[in-house]
């Protein structure tokens, strides 16, 4: 832990003025302790004692572009020469709300809003006056943010693969303590990548749902693709049944490439959010879609609201991203995929020759890492086999071969990642594996 002094005297310093000493809840969880940060530049990142990391975390997922970008740096501080923020209209906003109508297939019209979990709000809420209905279905491994109506915790594995929606509804357990089990009680649960468990509630609820919601990929737990077809299907049953098809697009947009997740499928959802990578790490979120639902906010049916929606530095921020990601007709995104793909063949390469069992799964520039004894991870009840606290193990080891990796088996590539660190990273991995492999 002397390695990490620094931070460790922060933690406690913080922990008298700051509730649990850091921002957000699962920032607490990182071992062997929380990092402290001097600064951070490119794909690699200065702790307060000295060790500089290659940045796999990069922020949960914002940083698209690295730390620090000078382009994007420089077209922030540009718009704060012009005041930050108004509580009035700017070009900025009509300017993004354009590209974005431009970049997203399924963009009609867009509205912003501050992160994710807001936009998820939004989106709910939208879905609700539109149909009439009070019911949303999500599912088993997904992650929607931590607001009431739609944060759960998970039980147990078995229970998910069964597929019983009435027990589902039932079952439900609060996300945390303090929130309103009431708010819980429109949400039914079904496992995902199962068409048959959704063709039955949807058939049998179709008067109650509003929205289906779903990651696009299962990017929360396992980075799990969605198998042939069930897209399709979950597209063709929510139109069916006069349901609002929700993608939750906050980590597959702007990182699937610059139209997301539906763009590269070739699905037209009926709203997307979008959040995270979409400001390169300046707060800002969006709801965008088709008009027809989009134009309750308009009428002022649905209320939309927050003080810092759609503010100078966010919208700049947005600008800057798209600008930077479509250059050379979006080879940013081929080279992210390059580099993640050369950092998962290396990875899976070394953990077998060091007789470690893993399995990792790759979208474009995201992929996750897991030590189970399967040969693939393609639903969530097989990602609950995984071998946690081996990770926390590798992830720790990692941190002390300079390398930053979040503690649940994630990890993000941007465009600051290159050649160089993916050498550093193979170099690390063979390092810590072999460690593993010994004891
Ligand atoms: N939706 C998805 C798919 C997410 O992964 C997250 C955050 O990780 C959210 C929504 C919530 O976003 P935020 O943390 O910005 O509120």
């Amino acid at each position: 832990m002397n390695r990490y002094l620094q931070s460790v005297e922060r933690l406690q310093e913080a922990k008298n003025y700051v509730a649990g000493g850091v921002a957000s809840s699962l920032r607490a969880s990182m071992k062997p302790t929380p990092l402290y940060v001097q600064k951070a530049y490119g794909a690699r990142i200065l702790d307060v004692d000295h060790h500089e990391y290659i940045d796999y975390m990069l922020a949960y997922g914002p940083l698209i572009l690295g730390h620090a970008h000078p382009a994007f740096n420089e077209q922030l501080y540009e718009a704060m020469q012009k005041g930050s923020t108004y509580g009035l209209q700017h070009e900025g906003e009509i300017r993004l709300g354009q590209r974005l109508t431009e970049i997203l297939p399924c963009a009609e019209q867009v509205a912003f809003s501050g992160s994710g979990t807001e936009a998820v709000m939004l989106a709910l809420r939208l879905a609700r006056a539109y149909t009439g209905r009070t019911k949303t279905v999500r599912f088993y491994g997904h992650y929607h943010g931590w607001s009431d109506a739609i944060f759960t915790s998970f039980p147990s594995p078995d229970f998910s693969s069964s597929g019983n929606t009435e027990a589902a509804g039932s079952e439900i357990i609060q996300g945390t303590a303090g929130q309103s089990q009431n708010s819980l009680k429109d949400l039914i649960l079904l496992p995902w990548n199962d068409p048959a468990a959704l063709e039955e509630t949807l058939t049998k609820h179709q008067h109650e749902i509003s929205a289906v919601i779903t990651e696009p990929v299962m990017c929360n737990s396992g980075c799990i693709a969605p198998k042939p077809g069930y897209m399709e299907k979950m597209r063709e049953l929510t139109a069916k049944f006069g349901i609002v098809l929700i993608w939750d697009e906050v980590i597959t947009g702007f990182r699937l490439g610059l139209g997301g997740a539906h763009e590269r499928f070739g699905i037209l959802p009926d709203l997307v959010t979008i959040g995270k990578a979409m400001a390169g790490g300046i707060p800002l979120s969006a709801v965008a879609g088709k008009r027809d639902i989009m134009r309750l906010i308009e009428e002022g049916t649905v209320m939309h609201l927050g003080t810092l929606n759609g503010n100078g530095l966010a919208t700049a921020a947005g600008l800057a991203v798209i600008q930077e990601l479509s250059k050379s007709d979006g080879q940013a995104f081929k080279d992210m995929e390059h580099t993640a793909t050369l950092l998962t063949d290396g990875i899976r390469s070394i953990l077998r020759t060091n007789g470690l069992q893993a399995v990792v799964n790759q979208q474009g520039p995201v992929f996750h890492l897991m030590f189970i004894d399967h040969s693939e991870v393609s639903d969530f009840d097989t990602f609950n086999l995984r071998d946690s606290q081996l990770y926390t193990r590798f992830a720790e080891e990692m941190l002390h071969e300079g390398i930053l990796v979040r503690p649940n088996g994630l990890w993000y590539v941007s465009t600051a990642h290159g050649e160089k660190e993916v050498q550093e990273t193979l170099t690390a991995v063979e390092k810590v594996a072999q460690r593993i492999a010994a004891h």
